[in-house]
């Protein structure tokens, strides 16, 4: 009779695990061969990646995410207040498993240039493309998250996801079996349940626990700077297809483009200025915002006659390589409700790879969004990732040795450290009112606005196709 009853209720526990969308905690956990923890725009593309990946056709992979499902059965009408800056490269790895034309089909805004200036000098730069190519297109972190979500809906025979599922723990393998331990990676999950993995992916962001747990190592600092955002509605309907960044001796902001009457507001100050952007009312930001962009009171007669006079003497060398200054749209009143703020730091894992683990997106590597960098790196990840992975599938190895997961960190590691020390660099260039290096900026700004090979490099810099390189 009471093995009838434990039967009886082992039965309704495996249907009640079974409603819950949950794998099966028994005794025995259960053993996938890739587990992905963390489940923001990089963790979901990289399970949506893998479980399109026809190499990997047989593999058993999850996705454990600590937040509740994010799909849209409606989209709001209201435009997010978070909003990513998103390179083609990008685009074309989001299309590669299906989740671009889901994007495309709920709301995105395509920019054809750029314009970055000082707010010290005359001195800016310039990135067009022509009418039928796009720079790079302006999309909410929500919407990304919704054509994610979708797309894993549409993948659930090959990638199973858990949301509400917090990972408590990890345990390591020893790096040689012996014999004794687990040869895999434990997961423990808030609900008690255990799970083995063969490789594990940490894709829990930059305070990341897979990082902390396995010992990885960060290089870190503060920039004691603060990034207020916002929507912001526009005085008048434009084409609206450039994105603006002035750089102001406080930090860069940048007015990025959602509609033809509204933009996204990425303003990085110091947290007490950010802290009195939050609070005032809505019409001083509003008078604050449009001031950012239009004043001349960080401005020097010397300076600006030393950039003009190197801008004549380009334009005459080069008459096409210096392109004109456009004005950018005024600000007529700020979304309610949507200024929010987001402390800024830099920190690079010095190790993205260990024995059956590996780091992708924030946890690997946290930018200033100065450069409009962070998720495309993360998506850089996930296509260098996927590469290897599936080589390795298709060679028969095993997906968590460290052989292909070195490939994959050298060749991440060389892409992303020089983009991080570039844009760490650029903002403390620009964070100074100091006229020597104010003169030194507008000079180089003025001379690689001329020069095109020096603008490609920008244009790797600020928001280019870097990921494309990588996927090709
Ligand atoms: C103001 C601002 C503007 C930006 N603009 C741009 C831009 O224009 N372009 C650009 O490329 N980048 C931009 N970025 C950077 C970009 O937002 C980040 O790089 C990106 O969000 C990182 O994504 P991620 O998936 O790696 O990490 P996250 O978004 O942090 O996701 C981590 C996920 O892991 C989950 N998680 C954490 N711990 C656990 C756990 N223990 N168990 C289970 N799940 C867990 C979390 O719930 C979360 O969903 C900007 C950043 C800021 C702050």
């Amino acid at each position: 009779m009471q093995r009838l009853c434990l039967l009886h209720f082992l039965k309704l526990h495996r249907i009640w695990t079974l409603r819950q969308g949950r794998a099966l905690s028994s005794a025995v956990p259960a053993v996938y061969d890739v587990v992905i923890s963390g489940g923001g725009m990089v963790g979901s593309a990289m399970a949506c990646a893998l479980g399109s990946d026809p190499n990997l056709r047989h593999k058993k992979i999850l996705l454990l995410e600590a937040g509740h499902r994010k799909a849209f059965d409606c989209l709001p009408e209201i435009f997010s207040n978070r909003v990513s800056s998103i390179t083609p490269g990008s685009a074309a790895l989001l299309a590669s498993f299906g989740a671009w034309d889901l994007i495309l089909a709920m709301r995105f805004k395509p920019f054809k240039r750029m314009q970055v200036w000082d707010a010290c000098s005359d001195a800016l730069i310039t990135f067009d493309k022509d009418a039928m190519e796009d720079m790079g297109y302006i999309v909410e972190n929500d919407v990304i998250i919704s054509a994610l979500t979708q797309q894993l809906d549409s993948l659930s025979k090959r990638v199973e996801v858990l949301y509400r599922s917090r990972v408590l723990d990890y345990k390591w393998p020893p790096p040689y079996n012996n014999g004794e331990a687990s040869p895999w990676v434990e997961i423990e999950l808030s609900d008690g349940q255990k799970l083995h993995t063969r490789l594990l992916i940490g894709a829990d962001g930059h305070n990341s626990m897979v990082r902390s747990s396995a010992g990885m190592q960060t290089v870190q600092w503060g920039y004691n700077h603060v990034a207020i955002v916002a929507t912001l509605h526009l005085s008048e309907a434009t084409d609206n297809n450039v994105s603006w960044q002035r750089f102001l001796p406080s930090g860069p902001i940048a007015l990025l483009p959602l509609s033809d009457t509204c933009s996204s507001l990425v303003w990085s100050t110091s947290p007490e200025h950010a802290s009195q952007l939050v609070n005032m009312d809505e019409e001083s930001f509003v008078d604050t915002v449009n001031s950012a962009f239009w004043s001349n009171e960080n401005h020097s007669e010397f300076i600006t006659s030393a950039g003009s006079l190197l801008h004549s003497a380009l334009s005459f060398f080069t008459p096409s390589g210096t392109s004109a200054r456009q004005l950018p749209p005024s600000v007529a009143r700020v979304e309610k409700n949507s200024r929010a703020a987001f402390p800024l730091g830099l920190r690079h894992a010095t190790e993205y790879i260990r024995h059956r683990v590996a780091l992708i997106g924030d946890a690997a590597h946290r930018v200033h969004p100065l450069a409009g960098q962070g998720v495309n790196m993360g998506f850089g990840d996930v296509a260098s990732l996927t590469h290897h992975l599936s080589t390795a599938a298709f060679n028969g190895s095993d997906l968590g040795s460290t052989k292909h997961l070195l490939e994959f960190e050298t060749e991440r590691q060389r892409h992303n450290l020089p983009l991080m020390a570039a844009v760490d660099l650029l903002k403390r260039l620009y964070n100074t009112k100091q006229p020597p290096v104010v003169l030194l900026r507008t000079l180089g700004l003025q001379a690689t606005n001329a020069l095109s090979p020096v603008k490609v490099w920008n244009h790797f810099v600020w928001g280019g196709n870097n990921v494309i390189l990588l996927i090709q």
